[in-house]
């Protein structure tokens, strides 16, 4: 069998747990398997990395920025190989460049246009185990960038297609996908399998256990795709395909999203072509925006909300105050949160909204923004009460059971 296994910074964050992952590892070949390991950066480093840059300017480089924090995952993969070559097993160490790892040249939010797997097949060929450092690539010219926080799940799940490994293992400091945060609802249970859609609404709406491009790649290239533990041996959770028992389940998970901010615009004039005029300068910038409220307009004038991350809120703040015209007034508020509630069964199941809704206003809750897909219900609220709608949304929907 040919597996990738991928360690987050929690399971490679000190030597003795380098170690452990070098004994997990190890095991795996023993028993006769290829494997390729991609790890993340030690916790706290990449952080502590953009901290010394931000030492010098609010603003640093982008392209120096990746060649900054992709050394944090080259420092890990190195000590990995070492760790494995000290236990008499032959390993390699790649960056993610030496891995064949093409990107485009977004810098810090790159994605991969291609992957050359010679190296590592090579490597595999010669009954070595390949450690790829994760986060990263190439451009086609030869500069390194990163893939997006986060983003090691991504490289592992790309090679993981590109080899077409039987599967792809991501450890983390969890033994899976469970129905909430455990850090926030210890009674949240543990799922047995998930559908990649659901997990593409989980990841993408704030649950960080696995990076929500990761989760996209997988199911396009159809990785099968696990989440489980460094420090136990426990099943974990299988991501995969929706069939047709997962849609007798209502709801599958609830997420809080801390990371959100939201403008609001008064007055704004209400005439074609203001929303498509404010919402490209956004774009132009980059600005990511999530939730879009409109009210019908009375006296040639409405009101516009929306929410962008809150790290962009102060771009935000510039591209808008940069509006002399068109718009009355305008408020921004980065003590908001955005909880949701996410499951497939929702496609057939009315009134799954209406319970969340019953739930907020139980607790007196203010829900400022609604936002629904086929299957889920996003909430805007006040950021305080995030943690208490989470564990509130999470006995309604009886996931504790
Ligand atoms: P790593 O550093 O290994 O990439 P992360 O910190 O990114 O790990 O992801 C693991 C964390 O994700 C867990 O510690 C947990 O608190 C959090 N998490 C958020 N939502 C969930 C969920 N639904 N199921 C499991 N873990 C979750
Ligand atoms: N080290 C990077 C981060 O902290 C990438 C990763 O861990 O996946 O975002
Ligand atoms: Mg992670």
């Amino acid at each position: 069998m040919l597996v990738v296994h991928k360690y987050g910074g929690t399971s490679v964050g000190n030597l003795d747990r380098i170690e452990n992952v070098a004994n997990r590892v190890a095991k795996v070949k023993a028993a006769g398997n290829d494997i390729v390991v991609v790890v993340s950066a030690m916790s706290g480093e990449t952080n502590k990395l953009i901290d010394y840059a931000t030492h010098f300017t609010p603003n640093p480089a982008k392209k120096e920025m990746d060649m900054l924090l992709s050394s944090g995952e080259r420092v890990t993969a190195a000590l990995l190989a070492i760790a494995l070559q000290s236990k008499g097993f032959d390993a390699v160490a790649m960056s993610g460049r030496q891995a064949g790892i093409v990107t485009d040249d977004i810098h810090t939010y790159a994605r991969i246009e291609s992957i050359n797997p010679a190296a590592m097949q090579n490597a595999i060929k010669e009954g070595k185990i390949v450690i790829v450092a994760g986060f990263q690539g190439m451009t086609k010219e030869g500069h390194v960038t990163t893939l997006g926080r986060g983003g090691s799940d991504l490289s592992a799940v790309a090679i993981a297609g590109v080899l077409k490994a039987d599967q792809c293992e991501i450890y983390s400091d969890v033994d899976g996908i469970y129905t909430t945060d455990p850090r926030i609802e210890p009674k949240a249970k543990k799922l047995d399998t998930i559908s990649y859609d659901e997990m593409l609404e989980l990841s993408s709406l704030g649950a960080k256990v696995l990076q929500n491009r990761s989760v996209e790649l997988a199911k396009k290239l159809n990785v099968k795709l696990y989440a489980k533990s460094s420090f136990n041996d426990n099943e974990g959770t299988l991501i995969t395909e929706e069939n047709n028992s997962m849609e007798e389940v209502l709801v599958s998970g609830v997420v809080l999203d801390k990371n959100q901010a939201r403008v609001t615009l008064r007055g704004v004039s209400d005439k074609p072509g203001i929303a498509a005029e404010i919402f490209t300068k956004l774009a132009n910038e980059n600005i990511n925006v999530d939730m879009i409220i409109q009210n019908t307009g009375t006296d040639g004038s409405t009101n516009l909300g929306f929410t962008v991350p809150q790290s962009e809120l102060a771009n935000a703040r510039r591209v808008m105050e940069k509006f002399d015209h068109d718009i009355q007034g305008m408020d921004f508020d980065d003590h908001i949160c955005k909880v949701s509630v996410v499951g497939v069964g929702m496609k057939s199941h009315a009134g799954v909204a209406a319970k969340a809704f019953r739930v907020l206003a139980a607790s007196n809750i203010n829900i400022q923004m609604i936002s629904t897909s086929e299957i889920k219900v996003s909430m805007i609220i006040d950021e305080k009460y995030g943690e208490l709608a989470i564990r509130m949304l999470h006995e309604a929907y009886e996931l504790d059971k």
